[in-house]
């Protein structure tokens, strides 16, 4: 295990409010962070020791990061792999390309998921129209069409209510264009009848340690998570197995870093994977005023080679997202003792983007 002195500087590959959270945390254990991302004045770029802006896909840019950094690590995942290759052969890279290309492609996830007996929504891999339509003869609807990578948010996704629904929702997600893709385009998923949602964060060390959060009770608006509660209303059981299937998955991905785990909670209580992002969670930020250590924190002791620390709950907790015009209400929350605020930094509170949220704690009664 390679320990990351004091002073040293962590790479972030991305620089939005995960990567601004996370380098604040950095900052907390005494490292500098050096972000790299697309955008100037960015929610990271405003905290961050040192910050680079230019295209992923800037290979002198990405060597001269390389080369300021002791390890570099990711607040998002869909970093281009030529990009990711170049980096790991300057430096250190945590969590390793292999996880990161599995949360990249819905196909290859869910394939993962099987690999670790995790169970899934039924599914079918589409690259046409016409493959479309044979799997709904499969997956019956009603189903969710999702092309395989870049979606987030319920971005390229199509509802099919009917069979009859196939034509728009394939022009939904290609937008009439015939679909280049490396591997399937696209992929059917039978929709669930959820009782809820749920996620763990998981974070594994370099020693090979894993540490869960236990689960958050999740609720998405507009396909974009409103609410995270914890404790989550399952049965002990549920929960359990929750935590396992994301050990599981950390351990076979053989992760350094964090590893979120979203699944679907059916009325009978079993749990059906949804989907894996190797970074910091939006579902995670409930850990920030709930727990002694949280995510973010987590995360900086996995890539800079510490001991991972239990989560110690020590409050309920519901986090609730500021999205757009929700951060014109900040008052309400200014007034209360028990909600805890973050800010994103960002100036423009268009419709749809995340701009804060606000994590409100009350006693610990489970
Ligand atoms: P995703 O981008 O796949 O995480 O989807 C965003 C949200 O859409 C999920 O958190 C669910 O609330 C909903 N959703 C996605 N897929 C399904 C499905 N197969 N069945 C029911 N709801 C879904």
């Amino acid at each position: 295990m390679q320990r990351l002195a004091p002073g040293a500087t962590i790479g972030i590959l991305g620089n939005g409010q995960l990567g601004r959270m996370l380098a604040l945390a950095a900052a907390r254990m005494g490292y500098r962070t050096h972000v790299f991302g697309p955008e100037a004045d960015s929610p990271a770029e405003q905290v961050a020791t040192d910050s680079t802006v230019a295209a992923y896909e800037d290979e002198a840019a990405l060597g001269a990061f390389a080369d300021a950094v002791d390890v570099v690590t990711f607040e998002f995942e869909n970093v281009p792999a030529a990009s990711a290759a170049y980096l790991a052969s300057h430096t250190q890279v945590r969590p390793s390309w292999r996880a990161l290309e599995v949360c990249q492609d819905r196909t290859r996830e869910k394939q993962f998921f099987a690999s670790i007996g995790a169970a899934t929504p039924a599914w079918a891999a589409v690259n046409s129209l016409a493959e479309l339509k044979t799997a709904l003869a499969q997956v019956k609807p009603p189903a969710v069409l999702k092309t395989a990578r870049l979606g987030y948010d319920g971005k390229g996704q199509a509802k099919i209510r009917a069979a009859s629904d196939a034509e728009a929702a394939w022009q939904a997600i290609t937008g009439g264009h015939a679909p280049k893709a490396n591997g399937a385009f696209a992929i059917l998923e039978g929709f669930v009848d959820f009782k809820c949602e749920i996620s763990v964060i998981a974070s594994r060390g370099q020693d090979g340690k894993i540490v869960c959060f236990e689960p958050s009770e999740n609720v998405h608006a507009n396909h974009m998570l409103a609410t995270s509660t914890v404790p989550a209303r399952v049965p002990p059981a549920t929960a359990s197995e929750a935590v396992s299937i994301a050990t599981r998955a950390a351990e076979a991905l053989d992760m350094v870093g964090l590893l979120a785990v979203e699944m679907f909670v059916t009325p009978d209580n079993r749990i059906l994977c949804n989907e894996m992002a190797p970074r910091p969670h939006n579902s995670g930020h409930w850990t920030q005023d709930a727990c002694g250590t949280d995510q973010f924190e987590q995360m900086v002791r996995a890539v800079a080679g510490l001991p991972l620390a239990a989560p110690m709950r020590h409050a309920d907790v519901v986090m609730r997202n500021l999205v757009g015009a929700d951060v014109n209400d900040l008052d309400r929350y200014l007034t209360d003792p028990a909600a805890h605020i973050h800010l994103y930094g960002k100036k423009e509170a268009r419709a749809g983007r995340k701009m804060g949220h606000v994590n409100v704690v009350t006693s610990k009664k489970s």
